[in-house]
């Protein structure tokens, strides 16, 4: 870092025209967060030795730099010369909403005025990072508060990894150092945008550039039966969750729309024929919803669906949100069913983080829109504001604040 590349006879100008990677206007500069060290390669031309790619690769994924100024193993010239084409392509910071228990949840701003919502769920001896992988969701989730916005549109490669990136940049996060876990179940269902989350999670854990071990990433799906087969052959393979939220075909076809199309028997199928490597569980996610799903039956049917693969499973009790037409079931309600599951299989109850900076999936973006719409500045029923920059705002809960937290029940 900090050591300043002398010119060398091999990167002269003329410049390569701005092409293959897929810039459309040539006065748009062209983001590199994204590109991998060929495409980087390519966007530069062939009039750059190879070794310059790979400074500006480390720098954008190992460095993180925040501009190409900043990437002082480029001579000066150099760095001039690129910034008129291209940007690192950082998000923008919209929002950033503090937890009492530590969570953070940042609002981040794409290009094209898109929000999405990147969570960072601090622990003691780990961090999470939970990433969207859309922008919306068409799935259609009756608990689920992103259904209410639709798809809007698919997040790309550089969008999805530089979410991680961003907030590991801004926090000072470095897998090398500490563990990182990274959680594909922010907004958006991402085996409807498989390609994309593939690339992203390439980029993720090469080990040279950002370096994440991919047992540290889990991909949580609503269950995309035919790309559960295609996630199955995949290199790197990220561990697998499935949101799976009830028992019975007709209970699970009310719930999720699409599981009409994908049904529980052919769900099931797949995660039996998943291969499973041989330090590797399929997670089992089952949002808790007060007397629709919580029954004693309810449990005992899941034990029969879950337990003959290896598996755990985790429970989430539901996170309300306005509009959301379903209620919490009770504390002792939920340890009951968790005790009748885990007679059977390993089960965990992920009570909420940061419940009260508007826990729920989706929940903060669509205050953010709700907001817009009736024309208001930053403001919260439950939280004060402390502080604000340009275009955001910090949230903190006061005193009173809805938020009941109890720890992560799961340390595996
Ligand atoms: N689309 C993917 C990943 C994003 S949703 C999926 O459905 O798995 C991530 C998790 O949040 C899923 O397990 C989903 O069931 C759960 N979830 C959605 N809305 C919720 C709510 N209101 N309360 C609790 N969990 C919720
Ligand atoms: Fe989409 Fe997942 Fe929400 Fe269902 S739970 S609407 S699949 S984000």
């Amino acid at each position: 870092m900090g050591v300043r590349a002398a010119t060398t006879a091999h990167d002269q100008p003329p410049w390569p025209k701005v092409g293959s990677i897929g810039i459309k206007d040539p006065l748009m500069k062209l983001p590199l967060l994204g590109l991998d060290l060929l495409q980087i390669r390519q966007a530069l031309g062939e009039a750059f030795p190879a070794y310059r790619a790979r400074q500006i690769y480390e720098a954008i994924y190992c460095q993180r730099v925040g501009s190409i100024e900043e990437i002082t193993t480029l001579p000066k010239w150099l760095r001039q010369e690129l910034d008129t084409r291209f940007t690192i392509g950082w998000p923008r910071l919209r929002r950033v909403f503090e937890s009492a228990d530590g969570t953070r949840r940042f609002l981040l701003e794409l290009d094209d005025g898109q929000l999405v919502e990147t969570v960072l769920m601090p622990e003691p001896d780990r961090d999470t990072v939970c990433v969207s992988t859309q922008v919306g969701c068409s799935v259609g989730c009756k608990f689920c508060l992103t259904a209410s916005l639709g798809l809007r549109r698919n997040l790309s490669a550089g969008e999805i990894a530089g979410q991680v990136l961003w907030v590991a940049r801004q926090v000072g996060l470095d897998p090398h150092r500490r563990q990182l876990n990274v959680v594909l179940m922010g907004q958006g269902e991402p085996l409807l945008n498989l390609e994309a989350v593939a690339k992203a999670i390439r980029l993720l854990v090469d080990p040279q550039g950002f370096g994440l071990s991919v047992r540290r990433i889990t991909l949580s799906t609503v269950g995309i039966v035919p790309k559960i087969y295609e996630l199955a052959k995949l290199e790197p393979r990220p561990k697998l969750a499935i949101s799976l939220n009830a028992t019975t075909q007709e209970q699970r076809a009310q719930l999720i729309p699409i599981a009409r199309k994908y049904t529980l028997a052919e769900l099931m199928a797949a995660c039996r024929a998943y291969p499973l490597r041989s330090w590797e569980r399929l997670t089992f996610e089952y949002v808790l919803l007060r007397g629709v799903n919580d029954q004693e039956a309810d449990a005992r049917r899941l034990v029969s669906l879950v337990g003959q693969i290896r598996c755990k499973v985790n429970l989430i009790p539901f996170n309300p949100a306005p509009g959301l037409p379903f209620q919490r079931p009770e504390e002792n309600e939920i340890l009951r069913f968790q005790q009748i599951v885990q007679r059977s299989v390993p089960c965990f109850v992920r009570w909420s983080r940061g419940v009260d900076v508007f826990g729920a999936c989706g929940q903060l973006r669509c205050m953010e829109l709700a907001e817009k719409e009736a024309g208001s500045g930053p403001r919260s029923e439950s939280g004060n504001l402390v502080a604000t920059g340009p275009g955001f705002g910090i949230l903190r809960v006061g005193p009173g604040g809805p938020a009941k937290l109890s720890p992560e029940l799961d340390n595996t």
